[in-house]
């Protein structure tokens, strides 16, 4: 393994990438590498093969885009690039191949005649091929498709210089160790392998070893920091709920200065201006502001005339301020070091601080890395309601009255005040009611109960996910993940759904990931509408739900699982409870857990080709 020690330091420029992918990433806006792109960027661009230890949220797409973007830009130049796809990204799920997708075409944005197709199972052959006929650089596919377009003849991968597999845990997992074996030895020999993965378990190892030539190995190390000053605090919420979730919490929260930190420059900009449109005293701070501005900012934060910095990781650093009680991370930080220095910049000089992390559903993962970087619990919060908001506005707003009561000298308004009250007999209540009106120029005192709805969701939603995923995290017994039932227990579909019969059982090395990553990939079914699987020694039995579409039946009669087809039928139920069946449940049924990702935990011990 590779640690480099001062890849935290590099700069975008240094890093060998083309000027115009150097040019994209500066206008959108990211400042600095992180970690893993530091450390995998350079030995991509020389041409090396790389395994990168990252999970998601670390900026592992960019990490491998870029360099084969750098190198597809020069190959444009040279006149090479040639029809056929250079670049192909393997991903576990559609959803991951689509947002990979979309992000290595908004990374290409600047490279003329650049294209990216997404390629995955559960959708119409029909836009695919017309894709692939009109060519692409680069495909982003699930295994599955990929190798039907492969043995279709309508992806040629003769020309493949780049090949990724980005999650390759998660796509052995899914049970598509066959496909990836395959896929791999299909290409060229010259090409050049990027394996991502979240873990390194055996069979990525194997991979790594039969198929990648001398890798470099990289990982992002977590360092331990503890800062017993400083509480630390998350919020799960959706990303568009962010600017409402901070605002209440620093109406509700008592606190003196904060920053707010987030992932790009434009972003500084933008949540700033929100907080100023609500009344905040803020500022942006990033790498485009030059240094003595920046300066000044901090001056301002210092002495009282601003509250709120919103920053980046960048323009923040060092900064040593002790009025700031809060840290919040409003964009979750692409490793687990960039949270420590961030939270460090509260809880400084003896004080107590205060870090409140937002957590986006697809972000829970960086916050157990978090957890466990920091060696401490990160508390769960729930955000300020409606009535919480009010009752701390009503608080400031007598707190007020008491203040001006207390200090200012208030003859002259009292006359007027009385002279009203005379001249249009009028109680002095309705004329201070009035006042109230004035002073918030036609802006309600008080929140609208209505809003509770939105913002309730946007967390809510999110908590959902958690208290489901969670159990997801543990074994198959108490995650309700498919645990062995006892054997004979008879198959029968939950309402709503139907018990279907699938050819291929246990004698064909079948764990339940193999049937639920096909399915679901294929058929584009979420975890939740796979219920429990059977597997006997020929055949299986899954519950899936009673209707399918024309276009579900039409993927699923083509699905393979381990290479066999696996004809899909409605079960007869004429199999006999007691045939030696191994019998899966998910839990997930019932729960309701709704994702669009297969179930990922389903197989705990998935069984892929032993060599
Ligand atoms: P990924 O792990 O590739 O899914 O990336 C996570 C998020 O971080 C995405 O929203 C990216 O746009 C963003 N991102 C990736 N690299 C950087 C960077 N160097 N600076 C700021 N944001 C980044």
């Amino acid at each position: 393994m590779t640690e480099t020690p001062q890849a935290n330091q590099l700069a975008f420029s240094d890093l060998g990438l083309s000027p115009k992918v150097l040019s994209t990433i500066e206008k959108m806006g990211y400042e600095t590498p992180s970690p893993i792109q530091a450390e995998t960027i350079p030995h991509l661009v020389a041409g090396r093969d790389v395994v990168g230890l990252a999970q998601t949220g670390t900026g592992k797409t960019a990490a491998f885009a870029l360099p084969a973007l750098t190198h597809m830009a020069a190959d444009h130049e040279a006149g090479d690039l040639g029809f056929l796809p250079n670049t192909l990204v393997l991903a576990p799920t559609r959803e991951l191949a689509i947002q990979v997708a979309e992000a290595f075409s908004s990374y290409a944005a600047q490279l003329s005649g650049i294209s990216v197709l997404p390629i995955y199972g559960g959708a119409p052959y029909g836009p695919q091929l017309q894709g692939l006929r009109r060519g692409a650089n680069v495909i982003v596919g699930t295994p599955g498709r990929v190798i039907d377009h492969m043995s279709k003849g309508s992806l040629d991968l003769s020309e493949v210089k780049h090949l990724i597999l980005d999650e390759a845990d998660e796509m052995l997992r899914m049970g598509f160790a066959e496909e990836v074996d395959k896929i791999l030895a299909q290409t060229p020999d010259t090409k050049q392998v990027a394996l991502f993965s979240a873990t390194m378990p055996k069979a990525i190892r194997r991979i790594s070893e039969d198929y990648l030539n001398d890798p470099i190995e990289v990982s992002v190390k977590n360092k331990t920091t503890t800062s017993a000053n400083t509480r630390q605090r998350y919020v799960f919420i959706k990303h568009h709920a962010k600017p409402e979730a901070l605002v209440r919490i620093l109406e509700t929260e008592p606190h003196e200065a904060a920053i707010v930190f987030v992932r790009t420059r434009s972003a500084t900009e933008e949540v700033a201006h929100k907080l100023t449109a609500r009344g905040f005293r803020a500022t942006a701070i990033n790498g485009d502001i030059p240094q003595n501005l920046r300066e000044k900012t901090v001056e301002s934060l210092k002495d009282g005339r601003i509250d709120l910095l919103v920053a980046t990781d960048v323009a923040a650093r060092g900064l040593d301020v002790d009025r700031i009680s809060h840290v919040f991370n409003y964009d979750i930080p692409l490793d687990t070091e960039s949270y420590v220095h961030r939270i460090g910049r509260t809880g400084r000089a003896g004080r107590s601080g205060e870090a409140i992390l937002f957590v986006t559903p697809r972000e829970r993962r960086m916050l157990r890395s978090i957890e466990k970087a920091t060696r401490q619990t990160v508390e769960q919060m729930n955000l300020p309601t409606v009535a919480d908001v009010n009752a701390s506005r009503l608080d400031r707003f007598s707190e007020r009255i008491t203040q001006t009561l207390a200090t200012e000298d208030l003859e002259d308004y009292r006359d007027l005040v009385t002279s009203y009250v005379n001249e249009h007999n009028t109680p002095a209540e309705d004329v201070a009611a009035a006042l109230v009106a004035v002073v918030h120029d036609g802006r309600p005192l008080l929140l609208d109960e209505k809003a509770e709805d939105d913002l309730a969701r946007a967390a809510s939603q999110s908590f959902e996910r958690e208290d489901r995923g969670a159990s997801r995290d543990r074994g198959p017994r108490d995650a309700g993940a498919r645990a062995p039932r006892q054997k004979g227990s008879p198959s029968v579909a939950g309402p709503g759904n139907a018990m279907y019969k699938i050819a291929v059982g246990r004698q064909a090395g079948v764990a339940p990931g193999h049937i639920v990553g096909a399915i679901a990939n294929e058929a584009g079914l979420s975890a939740r509408e796979i219920g429990s699987i059977d597997i006997r020694p020929t055949h299986s039995l899954v519950e899936l739900p009673e209707t399918l579409t024309k276009d579900q039946w039409a993927a699923l009669s083509k699905t393979r699982i381990g290479g066999e087809l696996i004809r899909l039928e409605r079960d007869s139920g004429s199999h006999g409870a007691s045939s030696g069946g191994k019998r899966f449940d998910t839990g997930k049924k019932r729960s309701g857990f709704d994702t669009d990702r297969p179930a990922k935990k389903a197989a705990k011990k998935p069984r892929w080709r032993d060599r």
